[in-house]
């Protein structure tokens, strides 16, 4: 069978560096904001291009403390409104929604999959303080356009980098981009932990501070609080993990790279409608979502025939229980996305065989 994420196989990549940094906490006695914390944050601020990384719990609070700093320092008050994309996973909107911001539900480019930046202006109201852009699939979502939109309106510009970790953009990495971002290294992201792990990177010392003392009780001086925070850390053993894999990262990427050429070279059904790649150096390909009308019937013939794929995501945000004020709104390109999006399986380690099986599998499909 050809798994869809072989979780096991990655780590076995790196056991020995894995567990000789595992068992360096462990003998340590050291287990939450140590010398692991500080030297991953050093180097993952080095790598993305930021002056500041901050560690925290997972990418959900990456995003979420952004808000909350902002709304600390008054850049942003509760009732603003924040444009994001609305094929983005949930957790980007729950960011905004948790601070008592408004999301504005922007569609997305039909090739894409990403914000569509001709749309911006037209939702932009007095009360529009921010840009939410979220690096979906891997692939970059930043646009020249969308930075003369921020600068022309004053919008802070905040990245989602939960999916596209070592992307570049004109020679930046994606979460350098705008003026803050939030990474997430669940254990499946391009660089995953072995649990839950995110983190902050930004250029602003204030927004920082900010977020550092946030994500620990509010304190910045042991038993002062300044803020009504919360405990939002990342664990010593995840720290090290991340500053091994980190290693790994650009080499890890590439391979990915490998497994998309294949697909797009090889996949010839046309009932198929491959990701469009504007530029080789900003995808990074954390999924590799294909479209079809049937999109159902594929799966369930790969299923039979072995090959494990997932949607991303069989529900848009705007359809979802939790945002039921929403569910009458209609956005046609997201919904059309969600009904035929496909995600096959990519990964690092993923051999050449299964691939091409997976390719001959899929110009075999008949509608
Ligand atoms: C995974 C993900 C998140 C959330 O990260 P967690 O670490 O799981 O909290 C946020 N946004 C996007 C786009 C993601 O893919």
């Amino acid at each position: 069978m050809i798994k869809f994420l072989d979780l096991q196989k990655i780590t076995e990549t790196y056991s020995d560096e894995i567990h000789e940094a595992v068992s360096r906490v462990i003998d340590s006695g050291w287990y939450l904001q140590g010398q692991e914390n500080a030297n991953f944050e050093t180097e993952y601020a080095q790598y993305i291009g930021t002056s500041h990384c901050v560690g925290v719990a997972n990418g959900l609070d990456a995003l979420i403390l952004i808000f909350r700093a902002y709304i600390e320092m008054g850049v942003l008050q509760k009732g603003d409104e924040v444009l994001v994309p609305a094929n983005t996973y949930i957790a980007s909107i729950l960011a905004v929604t948790e601070n008592g911001l408004k999301p504005i539900l922007i569609e997305p480019n039909i090739e894409t999959y990403q914000i569509d930046d001709t749309l911006l202006e037209q939702y932009i109201t007095p009360k529009t303080k921010a840009i939410l852009i979220v690096h979906l699939y891997g692939q970059c979502a930043y646009t020249e356009h969308i930075g003369e939109i921020c600068t022309k309106y004053k919008l802070r510009l905040i990245e989602d980098n939960a999916q596209a970790h070592g992307c570049l953009y004109n020679g930046k990495r994606t979460g350098s981009l705008g003026d803050a971002a939030g990474h997430s290294f669940y254990p499946g992201k391009n660089l995953g932990a072995l649990g839950d792990g995110g983190a902050v990177t930004t250029n602003d010392t204030e927004l920082a501070k900010i977020i550092r003392s946030l994500a620990n009780y509010g304190s910045s001086k042991k038993y002062v609080f300044d803020y009504c925070g919360r405990n939002s850390r990342l664990d010593e053993i995840q720290a090290a993990v991340l500053s091994v894999k980190l290693r790994h990262l650009d080499q890890d990427n590439e391979a990915r790279k490998q497994v998309a050429k294949l697909y797009l070279d090889g996949i010839k059904n046309t009932s198929i409608t491959l990701p469009k790649v504007k530029d080789w150096n900003a995808h990074v390909f954390h999924l590799f979502p294909i479209r079809c009308k049937n999109r159902d019937k594929l799966q369930q013939y790969l299923t039979d025939n072995g090959v494990q794929t997932l949607i991303h995501y069989p529900i848009p945000p705007h359809k979802q229980q939790c945002y039921v004020e929403w569910n009458m709104l209609s956005y046609p390109i997201t919904e059309l996305i969600h009904r035929e999006e496909l995600s096959l399986p990519i990964s690092q380690i993923m051999s050449i065989c299964s691939v091409e099986l997976v390719v001959n599998l899929i110009n075999q499909y008949q509608l």
